[in-house]
């Protein structure tokens, strides 16, 4: 059951009224809903109960502490991409034998953070940096645990922008060059071979190209092992879509049904990275309706929340729904919905049909719990917005509103000026 409803009219996150959050708290507001995060961690946990996982929850979908705290008290792990996201899950309390590490351009300073907090692999993505993990690991008398992130050439049918498993893209290691990779790490003293890793893209509605990339990656297992090279970790990566207008996405459970025969026999741990389909249908971003505006051809709403808030719309062209946050009576207008950012590239939504609303009254931008604040910036000298988790009756404030001075903390003016 979605728990961001209707009751009376009014709109609640799971048993607190919306309305009430936002008097407290004030607006714009990511609002968290514990047991939904809660829910999705579980379908995966609960379609793979029968082999051995880990599901790393990927930070970059939502890194509030709160949120990471929750996932690691229910056994999830951590995909991290960078050393802030390693900071916060340690800190978090992920156990560092449940952080996968990923990313294209790991720094030095990351690299030897993550060593030396012993996750459980890297997520390899080039010839250089698996050399300079060799090096850097060598210095500190460690073994780097490896993974390469194999590229499938498999199209994900998602937006480009967030499409990764295509030779074009910058992401992974070439399927047919792969064992020359593994091969080349083999003869590296200071690395430990573990893993292998894919992640294709992101807000996948179709179960195919999961199944085609997994295929692909189990073939080379076998290739692999023939050369005497064992794989024990198949990180598959996230990816997972969720419905944000009429998409239907897979369940992890039919996930399961699919890939779970695929596995049947092998000595595999099997890791997922899922960010959006935990976090993102459960979060909302409550915004106050500031102004109504009638252009030539067009209505505009302005509201308090902008394109630093919630940045999808602007960047992907994404659809979030949008609803009052107190139902009324109403009829219906057609409106572009947008922010204070001084962008015409700054909107929520456009030529969207919502119920006619007023000065002073409240939106929910909905499926906002992923990709929403942690994309969020500063641009405009906008403070960073306030996150509240609910659960059942009660709510916590989980990140306060950012004030005036902590925008230009660590700003300094020179001498010579
Ligand atoms: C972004 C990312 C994820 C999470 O993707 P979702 O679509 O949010 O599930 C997982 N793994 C890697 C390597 C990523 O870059």
């Amino acid at each position: 059951m979605h728990l961001f409803q209707y009751k009376n009219g009014e709109l609640y996150a799971e048993d607190v009224p919306v309305r009430d959050i936002i008097s407290e708290v004030g607006t714009p507001v990511y609002i968290y809903s514990h047991d939904t995060l809660l829910r999705h961690l579980m379908a995966y946990e609960d379609a793979f109960r029968s082999i051995p996982h880990i599901t790393c929850f990927a930070l970059k979908s939502n890194s509030n502490a709160a949120v990471i705290k929750l996932m690691a008290k229910h056994g999830g792990g951590a995909d991290i991409v960078s050393g802030g996201e390693l900071f916060r899950a340690l800190r978090a309390g992920v156990p560092p034998g449940k952080i996968v590490y990923a990313g294209v351009g790991k720094t030095e300073e990351e690299i030897r953070y993550a060593l030396k907090s012993k996750v459980l692999m890297f997520n390899v993505e080039s010839e250089d940096e698996l050399k300079e993990l060799d090096r850097i690991a060598g210095g500190m008398r460690v073994k780097a645990p490896i993974a390469f992130r194999i590229n499938p050439d498999i199209d994900p049918l998602t937006h480009p922008y967030i499409s990764t498993g295509l030779k074009k893209y910058k992401f992974g290691i070439p399927i047919e060059d792969a064992v020359e990779y593994y091969k080349l790490a083999r003869r590296l003293r200071n690395i430990d071979i573990l893993g292998i890793h894919k992640h294709i893209g992101s807000q996948l509605t179709k179960i195919s190209p999961f199944v085609d990339a997994l295929k692909k990656i189990l073939a080379l297992i076998d290739k692999l092992s023939k050369q005497g090279i064992p794989i024990s970790y198949l990180d598959i990566g996230g990816g997972i879509g969720i419905t944000y207008k009429d998409e239907a996405p897979p369940h992890p459970s039919q996930l399961a049904q699919k890939v779970l025969p695929m596995l049947k026999g092998r000595q595999l741990t099997i890791v997922f990275e899922p960010g959006r389909s935990i976090a993102g249908n459960a979060g909302i971003l409550a915004t106050k309706v500031l102004y109504l505006k009638n252009g030539h051809k067009k209505q505009f709403v302005i509201v308090d929340a902008g394109m630093n808030d919630l940045m999808r719309p602007s960047l992907y062209d994404s659809y979030h729904h949008i609803q009052p946050v107190v139902k009324g009576r109403r009829g219906a207008i057609v409106a572009d919905v947008v922010g204070p950012v001084c962008e015409s590239g700054d909107f929520l939504a456009k030529g969207r049909e919502i119920p006619a609303i007023k000065r002073g009254e409240y939106l929910a931008v909905m499926s906002a719990g992923a990709y929403g604040f942690t994309m969020s910036s500063n641009y405009n000298s906008r403070p960073k917005i306030a996150e509240v988790m609910v659960k059942g009756k009660q709510f916590a404030l989980v990140r306060k509103r950012e004030t005036y001075s902590e925008i230009i903390k660590g700003e300094a003016i020179p001498d010579f000026i």
